[in-house]
């Protein structure tokens, strides 16, 4: 039996939401329009805040300040160094304020208060001192040129950026993208998710108690057909850093091709396969499984949803697997005995349940969860389903929810195959002991990460982003600097001008 909602201590202490408006030239302001709508507490299903809702008329404003900020502000102008110590300021407000940010995430997400604290917003100031650090360290080339003539590459902002992210990581998106366009010397606007606007707006006053000079951060809440939709058809944006699901990021590159053809880079969907291999240690690789797939609700673009496990082991994993899905704690995010908190809202919840409905026609086994968990709040258990098909719609589709396919296999050909029977390429988990399997799987698994022995092992210097319809571009590492900045080549003559 689950732990649900209701049957947990109570431990709940909602945090106080100060910020609230839009964040436009330094300053909190309201919507042009004056509306608001509202962001609910998915643990109970009531609302937390109403919030400014930004739409094209603010996305413009935003932009405005951005481009002003870029076009004749500081920011771009002052040398790598001195953005650097700014953001490294940033960061230490960030961390005298760990307990709020967390909190703020977990009431408007449902994530765990205790991983926000200790895995989540460190791994954000991790980031943006990754890339504080970074700032003085973009230069160019020296060419020696055929003819008489030498050149070198200028590295240049590339402008004002449009940053849009998803709600299942609120705060490591807003610094996993903001943090390299600021060492870059970028302005940015960013637009949160609809169902997550609280933290973005604090990070944003923390930047302006920084230093950050204004409008290089503009953060502009709302709703992606129209906030989202503005700020990728905008004539003065020069790119859009997106991350979220695989139609949307077509929708955002329609919209940047038929604006002004600025650059796009794009995080989208995956359905991750975790390969499990014989001589793997099976406890291990339950522990492994249960993670990939569980943690944050299975709110996660590289979750582990399809576990492909070879046939000796078959058996025992799915056993093992079952009771470990049984004593996965789910409950009120902010106990810290809890695993798995609410998802994000009444959509999502709806949505996965109805998978795991289409699951049960399609005929897969049913081998654990599949319910609602309690009666309040939108808490779901954790699922397994077995007998899953390749061609089923649950194998294919991204669930984003606490949704296990078990699959066998007996070969590592058939293993090759059937992870990258999908039209995503997020990542992959391999579990094995044996060094020549690793390597051949990981070669031959069409997959922009791919975790050996391990899953969720991020750092800010290891690039990550998606193969096929998983989107190009990268996020996090040196490359995720490359894309907010431009090339430009200078040429003189080495001796007197030819002409
Ligand atoms: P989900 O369906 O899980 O909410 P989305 O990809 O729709 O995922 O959302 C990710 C982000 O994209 C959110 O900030 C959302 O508001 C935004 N968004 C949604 N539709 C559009 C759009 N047409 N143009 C730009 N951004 C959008």
């Amino acid at each position: 039996n689950h732990r649900c909602n209701g049957d947990g201590k109570e431990s709940f202490k909602p945090p106080e939401i100060k910020f609230t408006k839009l964040f436009v030239n330094g300053q909190f302001v309201d919507s042009v329009s004056g509306k608001t709508f509202e962001t609910v507490n998915p643990a109970t299903g009531e609302v937390i805040a109403k919030v400014a809702e930004g739409v094209e008329a603010d996305i413009d404003l935003a932009v405005k300040a951005a481009r002003e900020a870029f076009d004749h502000g500081r920011w771009p102008r002052m040398s790598g160094f001195e953005r650097g110590r700014i953001m490294s300021k940033f960061a230490d407000l960030i961390e005298q304020n760990i307990e709020e940010l967390a909190a703020l995430d977990s009431v408007d997400a449902g994530k765990l208060l205790a991983s926000g604290k200790t895995v989540d917003i460190p791994h954000c100031l991790h980031i943006l001192r990754y890339y504080a650090g970074a700032a003085d360290k973009v230069h160019g080339e020296t060419l020696k040129l055929a003819g008489e003539y030498q050149g070198y590459t200028l590295l240049e902002p590339i402008g004002v950026v449009g940053h849009i992210i998803p709600w299942n990581y609120p705060s490591t998106m807003f610094l996993m993208k903001s943090s390299p366009a600021l060492a870059a010397g970028c302005t940015m606007v960013v637009k949160p998710a609809e169902q997550t606007p609280l933290s973005a707006l604090f990070y944003a006053h923390l930047a302006k108690q920084a230093g950050i000079p204004d409008g290089v951060i503009n953060v502009v809440n709302g709703f992606g057909p129209t906030a989202g939709a503005a700020l990728c058809s905008h004539m003065d944006v020069d790119a859009i850093s997106f991350t979220g699901s695989t139609e949307t990021g077509r929708l955002v590159m329609e919209a940047a091709a038929k604006s002004n053809l600025k650059t796009v880079s794009l995080e989208l969907g995956g359905k991750s396969p975790l390969i499990i291999f014989d001589d793997a240690d099976v406890d291990m690789a339950v522990a492994l499984a249960r993670i990939a797939i569980f943690y944050n609700k299975g709110e996660i673009c590289v979750a582990g949803s399809r576990v492909y496990v070879q046939e000796g082991i078959y058996d025992e994993f799915v056993r093992k697997a079952a009771e470990s899905a049984k004593s996965w704690v789910v409950g009120d995010p902010f106990d810290p005995n809890v695993q798995q908190g609410p998802q994000v809202d009444k959509t999502q919840f709806e949505r996965v349940l109805s998978y795991i409905e289409l699951g049960k026609t399609e005929g897969a086994t049913l081998l654990t969860g599949g319910r609602r968990c309690g009666d309040k709040g939108y808490y779901i258990e954790p699922t397994i389903f077995t007998d899953v098909k390749e061609e089923m719609r649950i194998a294919q589709e991204e669930i984003f929810g606490p949704v296990m396919s078990l699959m066998k296999f007996k070969t590592i050909e058939e293993a090759i195959e059937k992870a990258n029977a999908t039209r995503y390429g997020l990542a992959a988990g391999i579990v094995t002991k044996d060094l020549n399997t690793a390597n051949r799987v990981t070669r031959s698994v069409r997959a922009g990460t791919i975790w050996i022995n391990c899953y969720f092992a991020f750092d800010p210097g290891c690039p990550f982003g998606g193969y096929k319809m998983s989107g190009f571009g990268r996020d996090l590492g040196m490359h995720a600097i490359n894309k907010y900045l431009q090339v430009k080549s200078v040429v003189t003559p080495l001796h007197s001008s030819p002409w």
